[in-house]
């Protein structure tokens, strides 16, 4: 039987997501028994493969327009996609510079902390352009399943996965619970 083929990438988020998801500790010996990890920030390979794969998952919200290329590459390329974590599912953490607005934070980041001397915002096209306001994936990409928390456990992980693999619909909290507009 042909292995699974999942795919993961971050956005703007801190890597706790993805180092929860390393929590599960010695049950990824069993997943890998039945998927294959095509790439992820932490592996040689970074982007899924043009060809597709069959589970992609994203950590962290949207901040920036490589964030808004990278999360429409993996909607492009994943047949489910999996919002990973309160900052893909709800903005979160990066989420609170909105109430400041992008330059303020910016400003107050680069230029304006105490332990700051001749500082400036940097400015490079590799960084990508800063948004107006940070979003939650599912405001750029349709996103099929979310799996909220900061981190979310590994079991909630391993459970969400196991499902998927099982052939099931997994539901981790009736949606209702966690999403608002
Ligand atoms: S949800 Fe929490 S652990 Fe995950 S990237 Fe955001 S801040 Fe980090």
């Amino acid at each position: 039987m042909s292995k699974v083929k999942i795919a993961t990438d971050w956005l703007a988020g801190c890597a706790g997501c993805h180092m929860s998801f390393l929590d599960i500790d010695d049950r990824i010996v069993k997943l890998m028994e039945l998927v294959e990890f095509t790439s992820s920030p932490i592996t040689d390979l970074k982007h899924p493969p043009k060809e597709g794969v069959t589970v992609g998952i994203l950590e962290g919200a949207i901040c920036n327009t490589h964030n808004v290329e990278v999360a429409k590459m993996m909607r492009e390329r994943c047949q489910i996609l999996i919002a990973l974590g309160d900052c893909a599912t709800f903005g979160n953490i990066p989420a609170m510079r909105n109430f400041c607005g992008t330059q303020e934070a910016l400003k107050r980041a680069y230029i304006e902390t105490e332990s700051t001397v001749d500082g400036f915002i940097p400015d490079s096209e590799e960084l990508g352009v800063p948004l107006d306001e940070v979003v939650a994936i599912d405001k750029v990409v349709k996103v099929d399943l979310f799996i909220p928390g900061c981190p979310p456990s590994a079991d909630a992980i391993f459970h969400v996965l196991s499902e998927l693999l099982a052939g099931h619909t997994p539901v981790v909290f009736p949606p209702q619970y966690f999403k608002y507009d």
